[in-house]
Parts: C-alpha cells; structure tokens; sequence
C-alpha cells in the first residue's frame, strides 16, 4: 500500500508532471530534481519513482532500488558541478519521519555539496 502512487503527494506529482520541477535525472525507477530552497550551493534529491513514505516502510525487496539511489548519487554531484576527490564531495541525507525531520513523505535523498559555508551545516 504504501510503495503505490499516493494521489496528494507532491512528489508523487513532481515525477507525473503535473508539478514543475528543475529535473537532474530521470529512468525508469529513479527521478532526481533541484530542492526549491537550497541548503547548500548544490542541493537536489534522488526519490524512487513508486510512491513509499521513508526507509520505515522499506524492505529487502526494496534493496536493489535504495542501492541504486546510493550508487547514481556520486555521479549525478559531479555532473552538477561537486568537486571530486576527498577534497571535494557532498553530504547524502534522508530524514525519517518527525524526529527525523522529515517533512514531505516520499521518500528521498537530498544530495548537497559545493564550496562551503552552507546555509545548514
Ligand atoms: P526538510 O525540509 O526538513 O529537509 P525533508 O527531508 O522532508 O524535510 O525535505 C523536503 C525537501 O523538499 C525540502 O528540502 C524542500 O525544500 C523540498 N521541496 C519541497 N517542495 C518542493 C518542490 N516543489 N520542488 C523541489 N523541492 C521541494
């Protein structure tokens, strides 16, 4: 139930269109698109395509999909202009319902990096 198209989530509405969205990425099972209010110079967030709320609702028929969301993550910072090596990089963050600070629930990566300072640290 919960990994299915949920009708009044906007990320849901991003990855069908009908909400606008500066894309990053997109195939068959992954979307990826800039946050509308950046915590850092770069900041977007990689969400699975099926709508499910947070790593609390997860399988390990999920592991594959979260895997893949790890391993685009690193690519798609340096296409969006993360510095490489060790001296360079960016942060990956998912929050985890209220005490994880998460606000919309789709679930999704926020991918941040560039020159610091950064609006959040
Ligand atoms: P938090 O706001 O505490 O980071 P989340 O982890 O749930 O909570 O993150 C939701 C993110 O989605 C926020 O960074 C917010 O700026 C972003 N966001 C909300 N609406 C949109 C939108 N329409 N397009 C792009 N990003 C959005």
């Amino acid at each position: 139930m919960s990994h299915e198209h949920s009708e009044n989530c906007i990320f849901c509405k991003i990855v069908s269109g009908q909400i606008p969205s500066k894309k990053v990425y997109e195939d068959e099972e992954l979307f990826a698109f800039h946050d509308i209010n950046p915590s850092a110079p770069i900041h977007f967030l990689i969400i699975p395509k099926r709508h499910f709320s947070n790593l609390m609702t997860a399988t390990s028929a999920d592991e594959a999909l979260l895997g893949r969301m790890m391993t685009i993550a690193p690519r798609l910072a340096l296409e969006q202009g993360c510095r490489p090596g060790d001296s360079g990089g960016f942060r990956v963050m998912i929050n985890n319902g209220a005490d994880g600070g998460q606000e919309v629930y789709h679930l999704h990566m926020h991918v941040m990096g560039g020159p610091r300072p950064w609006k959040k640290n």
